[in-house]
């Protein structure tokens, strides 16, 4: 299988997250434009994100 499926990318590590995955996706709560999405273990580890528009830092 050859398949390439176009996975988001965890804003926080930059893996990309597999559906199966329970991951959180929510807008930027600063700009409310872009997307940000969390892998499970930045979840956990309450890694920082930022945002790819307006650069706010979040927890
Ligand atoms: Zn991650
Ligand atoms: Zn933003």
């Amino acid at each position: 299988m050859s398949v390439t499926l176009k996975l988001p990318l965890c804003t926080s590590c930059g893996k990309p997250i597999p559906p199966f995955e329970r991951a959180v996706k929510f807008r930027c709560p600063n700009c409310g434009e872009s997307i940000i999405w969390r892998c499970m273990k930045c979840r956990k580890q309450g890694n920082p994100y930022v945002c790819p528009k307006c650069g706010f830092v979040g927890p």
